[in-house]
Parts: C-alpha cells; sequence; structure tokens
C-alpha cells in the first residue's frame, strides 16, 4: 500500500482549466483526427504573421540574436512599444514603464501577483475573459465579479462599479474591446470609472490588447489617457498577438509607473528570465514596421463580422447584439434553455455547445466560465466560408433537434 501523498497548494487546487484553450485543444485534436469540425473556439487570427515580421524572426536566428535579453525585455522593444502607443493612443510612457512579458496573459499574470497580497479583492467586469479570475485566485486574491447584461450592451456602469468596492478592493480589470463581448466602452463611461477608481484609489489593470481592432471608425478610449491620476494608476496591457496575427510568438507588455515595473521585472527575472529573444526582435518590427497588414486584417475582421451577426440573426430561437470591436459574438440561445435536442436536456450553455460540437461539428465557447450564462461565444478570426459552414450547420443543428 503507498502512503498518501501530501495535498498539494490549497491555492492551485482551486484554479480552473481554461474553457478556451480546452475547447480549442478539443477542437483541434478533431482535426488532427480528420473529423470536418469547423473552429469558432479559440480568438486566434487566422491569417499568417505578416512576411516582413516573419523575416525579422529568421534574421535575428541568421545574426545570433539567441542569447537571454534582460528580465522584461531588450529596450528597443520597449522603445518600440512606447512609439506605438504614442502613435496610437497618444499614450505617453518612458521605456522605464514597460515591462514585456511572454503574451498578455503572462503581463496580466504578473501584474496581479505584484499588486495584490493575499485576500484583496479584484473586482471583474463582466462578461470577462476566462482568464481573469483564474488568475486572480492565482495570486491569492479574490475575484469579484460585476456582471453587465445583454440589455446594458455587457457594459458595467461606473455605479455598479462603485456599489462592488471594499476596504478590500485593490484592483479593476476592464478589459475594452470585450473578450467575450465585443463591446467598447465609449470615452464618457470611462471617464466615470476613471473618476471612481481615482476617488477610492484602486489600480485598475486595463486590458488593451483589443484596441487597434474597433469598427464602423468609432473611437476607442485607452482609459489611461483620462488623466495624470488615473493614468498613475494603470497598467496598461497590449501586446502583438492579435493585431500582428503573433499568438504564438507569446510576445505581450504591460505600462505601469515605474517603481511598479520594477518590481514587475524582477519577478520575471526569477520565472521566466526574460521573454524569447527572436519573438521580441519580431516584435519590434510589427511594432515600428509598416501597419498596412494590420489595417488590411481588421477589415477582413469586420467584413466577417458584418456577416455572421446578419446570417446568426435570421435564425429562430438564435440572436445576437453587433460587436463594436475584437472578433467575438455573443450568440444567445437562451430560448433553448430547458428544451430537449437529440434526447438530451439542456439545462445550460456548455450543454448546448458540447452538443453542437459533437452532432453539429462547429465549436464554440460555451459562456458560463465568463459570467455569462445562457450565451455561447463565437470567434470570427476565421474565413468567410468557415463562417458559411458554421452558420449553416447551426440551421442544421437546431431543425434536426
Ligand atoms: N487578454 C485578452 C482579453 C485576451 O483575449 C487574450 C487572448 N489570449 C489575452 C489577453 C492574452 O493574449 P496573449 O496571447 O498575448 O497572451
Ligand atoms: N484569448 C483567446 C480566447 O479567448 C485565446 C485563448 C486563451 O488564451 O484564452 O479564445
Amino acid at each position: 500500500m503507498l502512503q498518501e501523498l501530501k495535498p498539494i497548494s490549497t491555492i492551485a487546487s482551486q484554479v480552473q482549466a481554461s474553457t478556451t484553450l480546452v475547447i480549442d485543444s478539443m477542437f483541434k485534436e478533431m482535426k488532427a483526427a480528420g473529423v470536418d469540425v469547423v473552429g469558432f473556439g479559440a480568438g486566434e487570427p487566422d491569417f499568417p504573421t505578416p512576411e516582413h515580421i516573419k523575416q525579422a524572426g529568421i534574421s535575428a536566428i541568421e545574426s545570433n540574436k539567441t542569447k537571454y535579453t534582460p528580465a522584461s525585455g531588450m529596450m528597443e522593444l520597449k522603445k518600440a512599444a512606447c512609439y506605438r502607443l504614442e502613435q496610437d493612443f497618444g499614450l505617453h510612457y518612458e521605456p522605464s514603464s514597460i515591462v514585456v512579458a511572454s503574451g498578455a496573459k503572462h503581463a496580466i499574470y504578473i501584474a496581479l501577483m505584484v499588486l495584490c497580497n493575499p485576500g484583496d479583492e479584484v473586482v471583474i467586469a463582466a462578461p470577462y475573459w476566462v482568464s481573469y479570475s483564474e488568475m486572480v485566485k492565482q495570486a491569492g486574491a479574490v475575484p469579484v465579479i460585476v456582471a453587465a447584461g445583454e440589455e446594458q450592451h455587457f457594459k458595467i456602469t461606473a455605479e455598479q462599479l462603485e456599489a462592488a468596492i471594499t476596504d478590500k478592493t485593490k484592483v479593476f480589470m476592464l478589459n475594452s474591446p470585450s473578450n467575450p463581448t465585443g463591446m467598447v466602452y465609449s470615452r464618457a463611461e470611462l471617464q466615470a470609472i476613471a473618476d471612481v477608481c481615482v476617488k477610492h484609489n484602486i489600480y485598475v489593470i486595463a486590458d488593451d490588447i483589443y484596441t487597434s481592432l474597433v469598427y464602423d471608425g468609432i473611437e476607442c478610449t485607452s482609459i489611461a489617457t483620462l488623466g495624470e491620476e488615473i493614468k498613475r494608476r494603470c497598467i496598461v496591457i497590449n501586446g502583438v498577438s492579435k493585431s500582428y496575427a503573433m499568438t504564438g510568438w507569446r510576445i505581450g507588455y504591460a505600462c505601469a509607473e515605474p517603481s511598479i515595473a520594477k518590481i514587475m521585472s524582477n519577478y520575471l527575472s526569477h520565472s521566466t528570465s526574460a521573454p524569447s529573444t527572436i519573438s521580441q526582435v519580431a516584435a519590434i518590427e510589427a511594432l515600428t514596421g509598416p501597419q498596412e497588414d494590420i489595417e488590411e486584417m481588421r477589415k477582413a475582421f469586420q467584413a466577417r463580422r458584418d456577416h455572421l451577426v446578419e446570417r446568426m440573426n435570421q435564425i429562430e430561437g438564435i440572436s445576437c447584439i453587433k460587436p463594436q470591436g475584437a472578433f467575438y459574438v455573443m450568440m444567445n440561445m437562451k430560448n433553448f434553455l430547458g428544451k430537449t435536442m437529440y434526447g438530451q436536456k439542456i439545462e445550460s450553455d456548455t450543454d448546448f455547445a458540447r452538443l453542437f460540437l459533437e452532432k453539429g461539428l462547429v465549436a464554440t465557447v460555451p459562456c458560463e466560465s465568463f459570467a455569462a450564462p445562457g450565451f455561447v461565444r463565437w470567434s470570427y478570426a476565421t474565413s468567410m466560408s468557415d463562417i458559411d459552414k458554421g452558420i449553416d450547420r447551426l440551421e442544421q443543428f437546431i431543425k434536426n433537434a
């Protein structure tokens, strides 16, 4: 009889797997096994990384840029990030404020580790990207979810935020344009939120990863531009994964007060040592090189969004509101709750999405884990023909149920 092992960390055992990545690996496994499945799961641009960026990576290898860099990234990349933020948002940071990490996800994780004491509360605007709550828990902090429904266009108000603030609140997590909703907070909405954060002296992790993906010419504001007091409290997150189709290169960055950036850098020095040097060189090219490719991709996403939303809203029992940014649509499937499909009772969006994958051969993400029950997220970072195929299959899936 083997001796029982000691229990693992209590904090670690509370952390759930990422739904988005679980769905994505199921989809990729089915595809590899030859199943004709269509994927709207993970939010990952289908475009290849633009050629000039790939070439920068190749020449980094060829010119032996293959050694460690400073823990929080190469100076040239920090300058490139500052340049991009200035160009895109008029947001001014010095390189001493920039911390480069292995993806924006990692930058958020490090920010939470650096800001939170055990037991601190982190208010998360919901629907929210599934990793936020789990990263907060990994930091020993407590997620406090403040949700906005479809009738509020999935955007929480400053009043809702203020009502959730307690003595323990340390951080507010904001994502605009949002994953999973695609909604964009207006300048006025952000100003009201910023005022509350300054009044109660709380930090904001402003996940701006989708800011270059907004449609119909609407304005996209970074909350950090709304005054010096809010900027001091912001950790702005951005990166190259989504805008430059570089998800696999794993480069993201955080911008913070230099004193906070320094501690984040210390953390990195003991965990990853530094992000991949080759990827950093490619990211410099992405941020400072020609930007035409992103504009092309943005236009393609807009056309796909229009098509997906239009077709989805023609299906009886299904609806969605039109998102303004990112590349996600929230499909409202509440009409199917409690119904029986293919001999199975649909108790939740997870049941629906599971059955849709099994019987309809379409991968989507149920939104229960985004704190948005009754919705299923479609990522339209995929081709027009796949969008048509996915919607055709949805029609059949519902008809044959
Ligand atoms: N924030 C949001 C809202 C995201 O959807 C993603 C996508 N994974 C990230 C951050 C992380 O991006 P990265 O791939 O750079 O880690
Ligand atoms: N952010 C993307 C998504 O939500 C990629 C997967 C992940 O990192 O969660 O699908």
